[in-house]
């Protein structure tokens, strides 16, 4: 497998500290791929999308699937993410998606933003999956500068009737009252949709759902090349082979160049980080006045997300990081922690426990995709949730199993073929240049006369 980050990225080592593993048990790993088995439908990847393809196929379709994963269950983001099931997928911005895709296009493509939390729901009540949600009265955005505010007021009514959900806005004086304090936060606007939820317990659980679905699921079991053989599609191990007439890919960030080489240079994996702070006191919650469980997130581009958790833990995280040495890997930590006190300043001293990173999945169009992998028969991706992949990634996986049985189509939103981004395996560097700039026009605004 020819990856683009360093090693370290790909081991144990950025995730020794994930808060979500002191929350529940992962099973024993099963059992890996030993000499050759056989499936209809092979899937590539064990996290949402896979999983989700995989409990679909299987339920609703009766297909003989079989999930192939590296690690574990789970490994990827969909066991270390913050839990954030709700809207989202692209990065590119509205206008920008209405010029390239038009006004029918974006319709379609906000139904399934839509319709996304919602299969999540759906699943966990169906399966009875204890996720630890909260967070049911929706989203909420926090303006980082005044200015932002005035963005999010005038937004707040385009978002009220294209999705047809509430949206409240909330003034700079209103937030205080309403739990939200901190010397960064200039207004917000909160929006009815989606919830929160323990990312390792919704994965554990959909591949539990999988299997008693009658999906396998093959762990340790790296893929180390694809080939093909009388229609069939042959996925190579280290000691066994899994041979399938139909292939998914579904390894978002932790894909490679080379499984299979039509991904390389389509996806570009981007870092985020996450640290979580012990349990709190109520009066420590009082002092700094963000008392609120809702999910929130801040209009910064290099975006800060955050939520207070049920059990008086707040869950901070930042996006950013072209590197994933161990040092830097140190320095995200860093620099983190640095913005956690800077917009919760009451919490200096609240200690920081579990720290954590990993890959979220980008394409030069800045848009997801579900489609054909090139001109191969009864094969397909699906890949970049670009940071949303809790919601979106399940729905895909849906939509990824009717692909595979001749069913459905694709929204035109996720049709388009990502291109090639430039650099080959060095396209991480685009990331430098791009933080950078976005650093510089995310800044506060300028201090005013008198305040310090
Ligand atoms: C820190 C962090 C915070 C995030 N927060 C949120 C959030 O709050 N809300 C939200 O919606 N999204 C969030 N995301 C993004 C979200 O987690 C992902 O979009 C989603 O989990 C992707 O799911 P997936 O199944 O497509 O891929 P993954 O869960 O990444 O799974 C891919 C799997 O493929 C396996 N694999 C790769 N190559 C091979 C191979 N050759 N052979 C076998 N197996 C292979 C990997 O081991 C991995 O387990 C976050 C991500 C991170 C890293």
């Amino acid at each position: 497998m020819r990856r683009i980050y360093e090693d370290h990225a790909y081991g144990q080592g950025p995730v020794t500290e994930c808060y979500w593993d002191t929350t529940v048990q992962r099973p024993e790993r099963g059992a890996a791929i030993e000499g050759e088995v056989g499936a209809e439908v092979a899937i590539l990847g064990a996290g949402y999308t896979g999983l989700s393809a995989a409990l679909h196929l299987a339920r609703d379709h009766g297909a003989n699937v079989a999930v192939v994963e590296a690690n574990g269950i789970g490994w990827g983001a969909s066991g270390r993410n913050g839990g954030f099931a709700t809207i989202g997928g692209t990065k590119a911005s509205e206008a920008t998606l209405l010029a390239r895709y038009g006004a029918a296009a974006m319709a379609e493509w906000r139904g399934v933003q839509k319709d996304c939390p919602d299969l999540v729901a759906e699943i966990l009540a169906r399966y009875g999956i204890d996720a630890d949600t909260h967070s049911h009265e929706g989203e909420t955005c926090v303006a980082h500068r005044a200015g932002a505010f005035d963005q999010l007021r005038e937004e707040a009514e385009a978002i009220r009737q294209n999705y047809g959900v509430e949206v409240e806005l909330m003034g700079p004086s209103d937030l205080p009252r309403l739990g939200m304090n901190g010397p960064q936060f200039f207004g917000a606007m909160r929006m009815k949709l989606g919830f929160a939820l323990n990312p390792l317990k919704y994965v554990l659980g959909l591949a539990a759902a999988a299997k008693a679905e009658g999906a396998r699921v093959y762990e340790n079991s790296p893929v180390e090349r694809i080939t093909r053989e009388d229609g069939a599609y042959l996925l190579h191990t280290v000691r066994g082979v899994l041979r399938a007439k139909k292939l998914i890919v579904a390894t978002n960030g932790y894909s490679s160049e080379d499984v299979p080489d039509w991904m390389a240079g389509r996806y570009l994996p981007a870092q985020s980080a996450i640290i979580v702070t012990r349990e709190m006191r109520e009066e420590e919650i009082a002092a700094q006045g963000w008392t609120t469980h809702g999910m929130a997130y801040d209009t910064r581009n290099l975006l800060h997300y955050f939520r207070l958790m049920p059990n008086r833990r707040m869950l901070f995280g930042v996006r950013g990081g072209t590197s994933a040495t161990p040092a830097s890997q140190e320095a995200m930590r860093a620099r983190a922690r640095a913005d956690f006190e800077a917009m919760f300043p009451a919490w200096r001293h609240v200690e920081t426990p579990h720290y954590w990173s990993g890959f979220v999945c980008l394409t030069r169009g800045l848009t997801p995709y579900i489609g054909p992998i090139g001109d191969w028969d009864n094969a397909w991706a699906g890949f970049a949730w670009h940071g949303n992949g809790v919601a979106l990634g399940t729905w895909s996986g849906r939509q990824l199993a009717r692909l595979a049985v001749g069913e459905g189509g694709v929204p035109a939103l996720m049709a388009r073929k990502p291109g090639r981004f430039p650099l080959g395996t060095w396209r991480r560097a685009l990331l430098v240049g791009a933080y950078a700039w976005y650093g510089y026009v995310d800044r506060p605004d300028p201090l005013r006369p008198g305040e310090i």
